[in-house]
């Protein structure tokens, strides 16, 4: 399962009805308290920081975020490590290029490493994330958006897929009320997907910024 680093920490977040189980490391907590289809914002205090779950709509489901001081922290698919940089290095990535400190005075010392590329990051260039640079953190959240457009059309790209079968069923065996059942679920998936739409779009109107 999926989940997100948060520093040293590792969160998971099962959606398995009827309460939601948020994992901290594999500890469970907030036990028993989130219904899986409850929407809205739920703090959570991972080692010392605050982390805000979200759930979303995603028209007809609903989807975890997870969010740090403003920021969507992109999931990923196992812990990134959190690595100690070599020894005596200055950030790699600080404004003024790779290492680019021609005023010695100005050096930032490399306190960590990026889990993912392994530069040498200063604590002002790691991302909210405590784990990345921000560079693997941009990259992570475009597959995240990407990830979260494919799996909103595929709810209802199967519903309509199955009516089709079912509609082309029906006109093959010459049965008439198949075939109708058929049109029928296509119609129901449009209507769902048009209520889920419009719920969406008022929910985030109404929602405040993190
Ligand atoms: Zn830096
Ligand atoms: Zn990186």
């Amino acid at each position: 399962m999926a989940g997100w680093s948060i520093g040293k920490h590792w969160v998971q977040v099962d959606v398995r009805e009827p309460f939601l189980t948020i994992f901290v490391d594999e500890e469970r907590t907030r036990e028993n308290e989130i219904p899986t289809h409850a929407l809205g914002d739920f703090p959570l205090k991972i080692g010392k920081r605050g982390v805000l779950l979200r759930r979303v709509r995603n028209l007809d489901v609903a989807r975890s975020e997870i969010w740090i001081d403003g920021v969507k922290v992109p999931p990923s698919e196992d812990p990134i490590p959190r690595r100690k940089p070599k020894k005596d290095t200055v950030c790699e990535v600080h404004p003024g290029g790779k290492g680019g400190y021609r005023d010695p005075g100005a050096t930032a010392e490399a306190k960590r490493a990026c889990g993912v590329c392994r530069v040498s990051l200063c604590d002002s260039c790691v991302a909210v994330d405590d784990v990345r640079c921000k560079a693997c953190f941009e990259t992570a959240t475009t597959a995240m958006v990407k990830a979260e457009r494919a799996l909103r059309i595929k709810g209802p790209l199967l519903g309509v897929a199955l009516g089709a079968l079912v509609f082309v069923f029906g006109l093959a065996l010459d049965i008439v009320r198949m075939a109708a059942i058929g049109l029928a679920a296509i119609a129901l998936v449009g209507v769902r997907v048009g209520i889920g739409y419009a719920k969406e779009r008022q929910e985030a109107k109404n929602r405040l910024p993190p």
